[in-house]
């Protein structure tokens, strides 16, 4: 499967975490991630992971685009719903295009448990 992931600086400790939690699973899939949130991901978990843009320069509707020609199968979005963000509509636009085009997105990390445990079944 194709996963995106996607964190908001508040949350990019989380991810980091959840990733770590979650590689072997991880690894056996097709990844990508905006910019600050995938060099993490590599560096710290040692992912392969396909750095598109940074979210505020457009990452998010790099995602929410081949999200919706059908090319990502899941999204890990988590987002810091306490810190106003410069690219709000985007954000918007890529939780919108999951919902449009019915594709699993995971906006906290209890969510996101459940949608790899799920996986891993
Ligand atoms: P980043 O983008 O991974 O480049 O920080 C995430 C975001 O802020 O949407």
């Amino acid at each position: 499967m194709r996963i995106a992931l996607v964190a908001h600086d508040r949350k990019k400790d989380d991810m980091v975490a959840l990733a770590t939690e979650f590689a072997p699973l991880l690894k056996q899939h097709t990844l990508m991630a905006t910019g600050t949130t995938g060099g993490r991901l590599q560096n710290e978990v040692g992912l392969t992971v396909e750095r598109l843009l940074s979210g505020p320069l457009g990452g998010d509707l790099q995602i929410g685009a081949r999200l919706s020609t059908g090319e990502v199968d899941a999204v890990v979005f988590l987002r810091d719903p306490m810190t106003a963000q410069p690219h709000e509509p985007d954000i918007n636009a890529l939780v919108r295009a999951c919902d449009v085009h019915n594709v699993p997105c995971a906006t906290n990390v209890a969510t996101a448990r459940v949608l790899l445990a799920g996986m891993q079944g």
